[in-house]
């Protein structure tokens, strides 16, 4: 998913994205053990899911038998929703201290949208903190809006607004960070806000469509 020519994705062919870091890159923040199972145990049986997901589909139009369909589109979505969302989270982060700043196009949205960096931040890190059991804070480009959002997700897929495009996403599942943190969600989003990659969250904005903004 990191590079952008047309490469579609046949049925049952989604692979693992291999971490752009070692396992011990984000320590002390993020430790290796915790690197370890969340990509190479937790990811990998989200995209082996999807992929069985999506062969289950084949055989059901073959056999136009769609019985389980309910079932099928579930896992499709909470599967679907959760390699998208891993991918985009290994890439946000990097060595702490060395995410720079974020570009321009990221600061021009944050400075018209949401009134400033301290008022995104604030508002990205109580939504990542906030997150009713499982899942997700993100910011998101919307190309139906033509500006950045920030939204909390529940599990991998809900309380998400159509079309938008992930650009931040903090994993906020217990197994993001349990074996460190234990209990303290809020120390560890604290402690993830400085291993963001603004360059990636800048890449994937321009991907997405959003260096239109005019700026000042
Ligand atoms: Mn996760």
């Amino acid at each position: 998913m990191e590079h952008r020519e047309f490469n579609p994705v046949s049925p049952g062919m989604h692979v693992l994205p291999p971490l752009p870091y070692p396992y011990n890159a984000l320590e002390p923040v993020i430790d290796s053990e915790t690197m370890s199972i969340h990509h190479d145990k937790l990811h990998k049986g989200i995209v082996d899911a999807l992929n069985k997901t999506e062969l289950e589909l084949v055989d059901a139009r073959k056999k136009s038998d769609f019985t389980c369909i309910k079932f099928l589109e579930n896992n499709l979505a909470f599967y679907g929703s959760g390699h998208i969302l891993h991918s985009v989270f290994w890439t946000n982060m990097t060595y702490p201290g060395n995410g720079g700043n974020p570009g321009k196009y990221t600061s021009g949205y944050i400075d018209w949208y949401f009134g400033g960096f301290k008022a995104f931040k604030e508002q990205f890190l109580a939504a990542a903190k906030n997150v009713e059991a499982s899942g997700w804070g993100i910011l998101g480009y919307n190309p139906a809006f033509m500006r950045l959002e920030i939204l909390q997700c529940e599990k991998f897929q809900n309380l998400t607004q159509w079309g938008i495009i992930p650009i931040l996403v903090c994993d906020v599942w217990e197994h993001a960070y349990f074996l460190k943190y234990h209990e303290l969600l809020e120390k560890y989003v604290d402690a993830w806000w400085g291993l963001v990659n603004w360059n990636d969250v800048e890449r994937r904005l321009t991907d997405a469509g959003g260096a239109k903004l005019p700026l000042m």
